[in-house]
């Protein structure tokens, strides 16, 4: 927190008088220079040191034992005492108004009045040390306000772009790029703690031929139910990803081939049985075809090669007539496939 010192906020140019001045002196010279006060010094080393003050209240305290030791008929009105005409302040007038008044004028009471000149208050020097001080306060509780609002909006805005460059803006499922990310920590993990787990690329067949006849904004749409109709029935763990254009990306951690299988033969069947007309299709709808593969215990090299093992079933599933998945098993299934 930033302090301000006293010495940056003193008057420098002091009036003093010292201790062995006579009282009348001390008066005339309050009364010359219009102040509310006099330091009393006493010289010590050449210089003075402070050892009283005189206030306007010791005056007032010294001229009421005067008075009272006069006779009451010595007594005179106050008009011829008085400083007149006061100055004032409307009750409708702001703070600043007053600030400026009294630092310019060098006074320390503003009689306030309403509108039609009567008098409704006093305000003294506290009073707007005190509005001052309010002030101030409101002011930080503003900015304080503002700044977490900001800030609120800037967390908020920042969640925002990263949710949005993680996420495909048309399907609502992760991107290449978290696709990328998250199947690498994966495979480093598996091969770390010697955890098994399983890809799958889904491919809608004859897309191509879908937005042909369709059109582009209906193949959109397809595209979407698609999507629905596999996230329906995965499991929590698992996460879905664009991989590109007409193809996911479907991560499987924790998940040995048999298991992989099973997920994945259970999403073509939810899709089939949502029998999303495809006129152009040689099964009548929108199908998907399928590869998996697996790593356990961090066989694979790299997740890649994951990657490229499920595409290769893919095009097994391809050739194979569509609407199915790629067998993925040894290399002597592999190889069987192969030959039909
Ligand atoms: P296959 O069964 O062999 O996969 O045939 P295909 O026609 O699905 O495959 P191909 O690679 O020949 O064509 C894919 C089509 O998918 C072409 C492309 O315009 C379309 N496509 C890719 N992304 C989108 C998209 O976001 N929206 C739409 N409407 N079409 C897309
Ligand atoms: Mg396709
Ligand atoms: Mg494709």
């Amino acid at each position: 927190m930033n302090h301000i010192y006293i010495h940056e906020m003193m008057t420098s140019r002091v009036d003093s008088v010292d201790v062995a001045t006579c009282l009348s002196d001390v008066v005339s010279k309050m009364c010359e220079k219009t102040r509310s006060c006099m330091v009393v010094t006493e010289q010590i080393n050449g210089r003075g040191h402070p050892v009283g003050i005189i206030t306007e209240r010791d005056m007032v305290r010294l001229l009421a034992e005067h008075l009272r030791e006069q006779e009451a008929t010595d007594i005179h009105s106050i008009s011829e005492y008085m400083s007149s005409p006061p100055i004032c302040i409307n009750q409708h007038a702001v703070l600043y108004e007053a600030l400026v008044i009294t630092q310019t004028r060098n006074i320390r009471h503003l009689p306030v009045i309403d509108d039609d000149e009567n008098l409704v208050g006093i305000l003294t020097q506290g009073d707007i040390a005190r509005a001052h001080f309010r002030a101030i306060e409101k002011q930080r509780d503003i900015i304080e306000h503002q700044i977490k609002e900001r800030t609120r909006e800037l967390l908020e805005a920042n969640e925002e772009l990263k949710a949005l460059s993680l996420q495909d803006s048309l399907l609502g499922i992760g991107n290449r790029r978290s696709m990328e990310v998250d199947v690498q920590f994966t495979h480093a993990n598996a091969a770390r703690y010697k955890r098994p787990y399983s890809i799958a690329l889904l491919d809608v067949d004859c897309f191509k031929m879908y937005n042909d006849h369709y059109g582009h904004q209906a193949g959109d749409d397809a595209l979407v139910q698609v999507t629905d109709a596999v996230k329906e029935v995965l499991r929590s763990s698992d996460r879905l990803y664009r991989y590109g254009g007409e193809e996911l990306l479907l991560l499987l951690p924790e998940t040995p081939v048999n298991d992989a299988t099973y997920v994945v033969n259970r999403v073509l069947e939810n899709l089939r049985v949502k029998n999303l007309p495809h006129c152009k299709s040689p099964h009548g709808r929108l199908t998907l075809s399928a590869g998996i593969s697996s790593d356990c215990q961090g066989s694979k090299a790299c997740w890649t090669d994951v990657v490229a093992e499920a595409d290769e079933w893919l095009y097994s599933a391809k050739e194979s007539g569509r609407d199915q998945l790629g067998y993925p098993a040894g290399p002597n299934v592999k190889l069987a496939i192969a030959k039909r």
